[in-house]
């Protein structure tokens, strides 16, 4: 590729590589965080039965129009209804029903009087109800009274296809009787690092050597985005233990390979030689700061994506390449990335570049305002553990004055 893509172009052929996994069943308590693939509708009414919403007394409401405080009405109690009590209770004129929170109204009560409109105030459920009860306040018809399909009405969808399930969600689908839930398969993503100065943590390092650093945010990354992981570790620079990485991530079966590092010019003799020879690998550079050289390509069939190996850079690179490439594979409808505009504290000075700089974001008074962490080298890791947010200026944009609003994407979701 001759002259720069913008970062948009780039996505959108990365994307168009991509599609949905297919789907598995998984029980309710591992879905939390995973996307649905069908959509959900009640197969009944909920509530499933009028019940009551207070502790009280179940009533006919006319039996007690005239009830006030100095001149209560007298009902009887014929039962007593806990929750999860007899549905097939009923009452007639001048009678009542004592009734907890959540129990069935009786056949001929249409509304519910609480305790405290009574002179009967105990709400302990161990106590008796008393033989007569004194009213003295008037209900009208539907007091405290939550109707059957108040809430969800049988039929209706609840929960779309494509939505991430969030804890509310898993409640719902309790509620609704679902044991296990229907969702898109995680994206299982081998990761590798290569380079002939990255030794293991763990181990010692001598002079001219770093750590590998990239493939433990790397991994950190794909996990919070839901995706499995085959961790390859680092590659050495030898064309049959790459083939050997290549091929344990093709017979693991992982949606994809993400490696960092070696994708600027003239890098990555081996991988590219394997590449070229089993696949196919471009090298774009994205109209971006920092990350500007990405890899794409393939082996044997499995997408590959070639991150720069600065750490920042494949950072960023993450978030703007990987991310949407995992909620597409996921399933999911909804990729914008949580954000929030700001006014700049500081003037802020770019190259032209669309640019995601490392800022510190937050709210003065009212308004959200944003500073820049440190040092922005895209080596330099520490500046991006200070923000908590990465500040975009657009492309073509070469300076900001203090005052001026950009968006920001938040750093410290989820
Ligand atoms: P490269 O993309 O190979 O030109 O590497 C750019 C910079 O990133 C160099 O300073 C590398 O040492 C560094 N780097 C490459 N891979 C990693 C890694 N896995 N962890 C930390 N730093 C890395
Ligand atoms: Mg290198």
């Amino acid at each position: 590729v001759s002259g720069l893509l913008s970062v948009v172009e780039a996505q959108q052929q990365l994307l168009s590589s991509f599609s949905p996994l297919g789907s598995e069943t998984v029980p309710l308590l591992n879905a939390a965080g995973r996307v649905l693939s069908v959509s959900v509708s009640a197969s009944f009414d909920v509530p499933s039965f009028d019940n009551s919403s207070m502790d009280g007394f179940a009533v006919r409401a006319e039996d007690v129009v005239t009830a006030q405080e100095t001149r209560p009405v007298e009902l009887k109690v014929i039962a007593d209804l806990p929750a999860g009590g007899s549905s097939l209770l009923s009452i007639r004129a001048g009678e009542t029903i004592r009734i907890m929170t959540g129990a069935p109204l009786p056949s001929g009560a249409d509304a519910v009087v609480p305790v405290e409109d009574t002179d009967f105030r105990e709400r302990d459920p161990g106590t008796p109800p008393p033989e007569r009860v004194k009213i003295s306040k008037p209900v009208s018809p539907k007091d405290n009274v939550r109707d059957k399909g108040q809430d969800i009405h049988q039929g209706e969808i609840v929960l779309a296809s494509g939505q991430k399930l969030r804890p509310q969600d898993i409640g719902l689908l309790a509620m609704l009787g679902n044991a296990q839930v229907q969702v898109y398969r995680q994206a299982f993503v081998a990761v590798i690092s290569t380079g002939d100065e990255l030794v293991p943590v763990g181990t010692g390092l001598s002079n001219g050597k770093v750590y590998d650093s990239n493939s433990f945010m790397l991994v950190s990354q794909l996990e919070k985005y839901k995706a499995k992981v085959l961790r390859l570790g680092i590659l050495p620079d030898r064309e049959d233990a790459i083939v050997a990485g290549f091929e344990q991530a093709t017979e693991a079966g992982v949606d994809l390979i993400l490696s960092s590092a070696g994708v600027s010019v003239g890098a990555y003799d081996y991988v590219r030689a394997i590449l070229e020879k089993r696949g196919h690998l471009e090298f774009w550079r994205v109209n971006m700061r920092p990350g500007k050289p990405i890899a794409f390509g393939e082996y044997r069939g499995i997408p590959f994506i070639g991150l720069p190996g600065n750490p920042a850079s494949a950072f960023v690179g993450f978030e703007v390449f990987v991310r949407p490439v995992l909620l597409r594979l996921s399933g999911m409808v909804d990729w914008s990335h949580p954000s929030q505009r700001v006014k700049l504290l500081e003037p802020v000075a770019s190259d032209g570049r669309e640019s995601y700089m490392r800022a510190m974001i937050s709210n003065q008074r009212g308004t959200w305002v944003a500073r820049l962490t440190g040092h922005q080298g895209s080596g330099n890791l520490r500046s991006l553990v200070q923000a908590n947010a990465l500040l975009i200026v657009p492309s073509g944009v070469k300076s900001l004055p203090v005052g001026a609003e950009v968006d920001t994407w938040l750093l410290n979701d989820g």
